[in-house]
């Protein structure tokens, strides 16, 4: 059937078709009509995080790892010495980049069915007062994890560290709220909770920090100080910019606006989250995580246990029903995962269920009831 399949991972995500119409024309990179689309996006993402007195947003090209590089380059001086906070394949990410770019990196461990703690925190900065920034992945994708933002920002705020935080998965349903949380840089990308299309990242960046950044970035292309500059100065993007992607990102936050905004899209998640949960349990299907950690943003299933069972061909006849799934990101044990994000709502998921029904019943796990 000539029909999109339902993308049920972390991103790229299920578009509207309004989003997805919006790609059809072309833009001049200079044009002052591609140039306003820019400086509004702009200025409805700092709307998003109510950072418009304390945060300036730069965009960047590139998927939204790129941004997190951008963001440890540029805010963190080279004998800066960072701190990430790790329960999860993510998290390990940020720790890895951040050794590569050449700055002197600790990592406080903790175990992928938990949340980091602000204790924990608060007792490493006691010991070591050589910390000057702290990363935090707020929504850890890997297995679902809601990591403790604002208390964890507190803790960061009283002993005057800067905080980075990944807020990829999590920004556009989470509530973020800059004049609540205090952090030097939050990232995000056009491909998430937003329901844009991937090609591009934005972070957020604390206007008193970023005037101190000349020079942190080893990187040329990657450098968010510049890039601000040049776009203050020209309102233009430094180098090409992804323009049908930031089109389409501008369209996407349209409806946002339109849905009713965080709450509106948190409320839809939260909905596809529970219809997820409920009829993959009937399914005998038992999620990874205590639900009182978990985001409604993508669950962890555990495999089912019977000797049948085979990721490939699972992925594989589910996708024949038309629902792309999500392999596992953990070592020990195995596990799918499910996103709950994107533009779909209750229809879709219940039909993802029903797939999934099926698809037990095809490779043999599960008697037809
Ligand atoms: C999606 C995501 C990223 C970025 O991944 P890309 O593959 O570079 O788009 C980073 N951090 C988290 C927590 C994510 O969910």
């Amino acid at each position: 059937m000539d029909r999109d399949r339902i993308l049920l991972t972390p991103g790229p995500l299920t578009t509207t078709l309004r989003t997805k119409l919006a790609m059809l024309k072309d833009w001049g990179s200079w044009d002052a009509d591609f140039n306003a689309v820019t400086a509004q996006l702009r200025q409805r993402l700092l709307d998003i995080v109510h950072g418009h007195d304390t945060h300036t947003v730069v965009p960047l090209q590139g998927s939204g790892t790129f941004s997190v590089e951008a963001a440890v380059a540029t805010v963190v001086p080279r004998d800066g010495h960072v701190l990430v906070l790790d329960n999860g394949a993510y998290c390990k990410r940020a720790a890895k980049l951040t050794q590569l770019m050449g700055r002197r990196l600790s990592v406080l461990p903790f175990g992928e069915q938990e949340p980091v703690s602000p204790a924990a925190l608060e007792a490493k900065l006691e010991t070591d007062a050589s910390v000057t920034h702290v990363i935090l992945i707020h929504c850890e994708t890997g297995t679902g994890v809601l990591n403790p933002l604002a208390e964890v920002a507190a803790v960061c705020a009283r002993r005057g560290k800067g905080l980075i935080v990944d807020a990829m998965s999590s920004f556009g349903a989470l509530p973020i709220d800059a004049r609540e949380i205090t952090f030097d840089a939050l990232i995000a990308a056009s491909g998430k909770c937003l329901e844009g299309v991937p090609g591009m990242g934005f972070v957020f960046l604390r206007k008193t920090v970023l005037e101190r950044c000349a020079g942190n970035s080893q990187s040329l292309a990657m450098d968010l100080f510049d890039q601000h500059q040049y776009m203050e100065k020209t309102g233009q993007w430094r180098f090409t910019p992804p323009t049908h992607v930031v089109v389409a990102l501008a369209e996407a936050v349209q409806q946002f606006v339109d849905e009713g905004g965080q709450p509106a899209r948190l409320a839809r998640y939260t909905d596809n989250y529970r219809t997820l949960v409920d009829g993959m349990q009937r399914l005998g299907l038992v999620p990874f995580l205590d639900p009182a950690i978990q985001a409604p943003i993508i669950v962890t299933f555990h495999a089912p246990s019977h000797p049948a069972y085979d990721f490939k061909r699972f992925y594989a006849a589910a996708k024949a029903r038309g629902f792309i799934l999500y392999p596992g990101k953990l070592t020990e044990i195995e596990t799918f995962r499910v996103g709950c994000i994107g533009a779909i709502g209750r229809n879709e998921i219940r039909q993802a269920v029903n797939a999934v029904a099926e698809t037990l019943e095809e490779l043999g796990i599960r008697a037809h009831d």
